[in-house]
């Protein structure tokens, strides 16, 4: 695959990885890309790539995970493919290493390791609806609809499972609200 790209740093991802990659003012995952195959373009944000690094092997939670996702939206047949592919590496993954690493990357680990449950957009709403009354003390507002966790660090929004703790039905309240 050929990459007329700009390595890191001007661009919304800016980490030092090899597998950035600047195309046209937005940043991208050449590893993810390569995984994918077929010359898919996988976009990357500032926070994927932090996540990414904090686990010791770049072919991780976040990588496979953006990955699969990606393709399942654009394209169904090569997600089948892939998803024959990179599902079993990530299940060889350790749990308790990874866990070490990034809680992130051991939720992920797990909700796909469960098939990638959601809860319906209606529960989504009323979690994030309990969470932003702050009940607890621990909800951030980060944007409207947006915010973090900080009783465990995860992201709480109305989006799909990706980053967002609430549409993970995997995943529950470090304090019991929900
Ligand atoms: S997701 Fe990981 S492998 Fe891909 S560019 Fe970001 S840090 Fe590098
Ligand atoms: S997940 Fe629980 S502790 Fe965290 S902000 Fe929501 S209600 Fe509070």
């Amino acid at each position: 695959m050929s990459h007329a790209a700009t390595r890191q740093s001007d661009n919304a991802a800016s980490v030092a990885c090899r597998h950035l990659a600047t195309r046209d003012g937005r940043s991208f995952c050449t590893l993810a890309e390569t995984m994918a195959g077929k010359g898919k373009a996988i976009p990357v944000s500032q926070r994927q790539c932090e996540e990414c690094l904090k686990c010791p092997d770049r072919t991780n939670a976040v990588t496979i995970g953006m990955t699969l996702i990606h393709l399942r939206r654009e394209d169904p047949d090569l997600y089948e493919e892939a998803k024959l592919k990179w599902l079993p590496v990530l299940n060889q993954q350790s749990w308790s290493a990874m866990a070490k690493v990034s809680r992130y990357a051991a939720s992920t680990l797990e909700w796909f390791r469960a098939g990638r449950p959601v809860r319906s957009d209606s529960e989504v709403t009323r979690i994030l609806r309990l969470c932003q009354s702050n009940e607890c003390g621990d909800y951030e507002a980060r944007g409207d609809d947006r915010g973090m966790c900080r009783a465990c660090g995860c992201m709480l929004n109305l989006y799909g499972g990706l980053f967002n703790k609430i549409r993970r039905a995997t995943e529950h309240c470090p304090k019991e609200y929900w």
